[in-house]
C-alpha cells in the first residue's frame, strides 16, 4: 500500500497516543527475528522475508523511474479504521485519469523506456474494483504502449476482495491483469472473498493477501493462514500500520493501546505479528512466502539506498522473487 502524504497536520486534534522510540523497536524487532534462523534478509537488510516473494514487489526494492502506482479514485465499499487512503480527497476525474495516462505515454516516447521501463503497475487506493471502467481504458493503453516498447511490467491490483466476483475476474483476466492482492480482514475475513479468492486462482491469477499488521487481528490472522495455504496463494505481504492526520484518530479509537514509533513518517508496532506468522509459516510447511513489509522498506522505498540495491539487485533478484515468466505461469 503506498501513500504520498506523511504530515500529521499540527492544526489537528492529535490523540494521546502512546509514542516509543524508534531505535527501541528495531531492537526489539530485531531479537525477534534473531530467533528464528530461517528468516532470510536480503537487499542490504532491507527485505526481511521467508520464500521466494512476489515479482509485485520488486519495485519497493529497486530504483526504476518509470515504476508506477496509481489510484483510479478514492472511494471503497468498506471503512477499514487504519485505511491509509484519504477518502476526503476530491474524487478523481476522467479528465484525470486520462491525465495519468498521457503522462505514462509520454514517459514511454523516452528511449530508455523499451530497457528501462517499469518492471510494474499497481492499481491501488481505494478499491479499483469500483472503477472497471476507468480500469480496462488505462489497461488497453498500457498493453498499446507494451506492444510499441516491447517493455512488459507486471500489472497487479489491491482489492478488498468483495467485488471480486467470476465475471470480474474474468473481465480483469481480459485485460491482462496479472496479480490480485485480496485484503481479507476488512471485511472480517468473509467466506465470500475467500470464494472470489479461490476462484481468481482458478482463473489463472497469481493471488496474493496483503494484510497491515493490525494486532486486533491476531487470532482471525493466524486462522487464515491454512485457509489461504489451501487456496493456492503464492504470496502474503504484512505492512505495517502507517499513520497520517486522516487516520489517527480512527486508529486511535479502534485500538487505543497501540504503540507509536516515529522513523520516516509515523507507524504503529506490530507487537511482534510478523516474525510470529513466518514462524508459524516455517512449522506449518505452508507453501506461500511472506514479506515483512515494514518501516525500513518504507524508509528504503522512499530513500537514495534504492540505488545501491540496484548494484545488488542481479545477483539477488533471483533468489529473492516469485519469477512468473520463469515458472510459466505468464507467458
Ligand atoms: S478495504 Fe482498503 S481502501 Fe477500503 S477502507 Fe479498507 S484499507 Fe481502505
Amino acid at each position: 500500500m503506498e501513500n504520498n502524504c506523511n504530515k500529521i497536520s499540527i492544526n489537528k486534534m492529535v490523540p494521546p497516543i502512546k509514542k516509543v522510540s524508534f531505535l527501541e523497536i528495531l531492537e526489539k524487532r530485531k531479537k525477534k527475528r534473531e530467533k528464528i534462523k530461517e528468516i532470510q534478509e536480503d537487499f542490504l537488510g532491507y527485505c526481511i522475508h521467508v520464500g521466494k516473494i512476489s515479482y509485485g514487489c520488486r519495485s519497493c526494492f529497486k530504483d526504476s523511474k518509470y515504476n508506477l502506482s496509481e489510484a483510479l479514485g478514492w472511494k471503497c465499499n468498506l471503512n477499514c479504521s487504519y485505511c491509509f487512503s484519504n477518502k476526503n480527497l476530491t474524487e478523481k476525474t476522467e479528465n484525470q485519469i486520462d491525465d495519468m495516462i498521457g503522462r505514462h505515454y509520454r514517459n514511454s516516447l523516452n528511449p530508455d523506456y523499451g530497457k528501462r521501463g517499469p518492471t510494474g503497475f499497481a492499481f491501488t487506493m481505494g478499491e479499483p474494483l469500483l472503477y472497471m471502467k476507468r480500469m480496462e481504458k488505462y489497461m488497453y493503453h498500457l498493453k498499446e504502449i507494451e506492444k510499441r516498447t516491447g517493455n512488459r511490467p507486471y500489472y497487479k491490483l489491491y482489492t478488498n476482495g468483495v467485488l471480486a466476483t467470476k465475471k470480474t475476474l474474468k473481465k480483469l483476466k481480459e485485460i491482462g491483469i496479472d496479480e490480485i492482492r485480496f485484503h481479507p480482514s476488512a471485511s472480517n475475513f468473509s467466506a465470500k472473498v475467500y470464494k472470489n479468492m479461490e476462484e481468481a486462482v482458478k482463473t489463472g491469477f497469481i493471488v496474493a493477501v496483503e494484510e497491515p499488521c493490525w494486532p486486533k487481528n491476531r487470532k482471525k490472522l493466524f486462522e487464515m493462514l491454512p485457509i489461504i495455504d489451501k487456496i493456492g496463494v503464492k504470496h502474503l505481504q504484512m505492512c505495517i500500520v502507517e499513520v497520517y492526520d486522516y487516520n489517527i484518530a480512527e486508529i486511535y479509537k479502534d485500538y487505543p493501546s497501540g504503540l507509536f514509533f516515529h522513523d520516516n513518517l509515523l507507524h504503529m508496532y506490530d507487537e511482534g505479528l510478523v516474525y510470529d506468522i513466518m514462524e508459524k509459516v516455517l512449522k506449518k510447511k505452508y507453501k506461500f512466502s511472506v514479506l515483512d513489509c515494514s518501516n525500513e522498506v518504507h524508509r528504503h522505498n522512499r530513500s537514495q539506498s534504492r540505488k545501491v540495491v540496484e548494484a545488488c539487485e542481479k545477483e539477488e533478484g533471483e533468489k529473492v522473487f516469485f519469477n512468473p515468466w520463469k515458472e510459466g505461469i505468464i507467458k
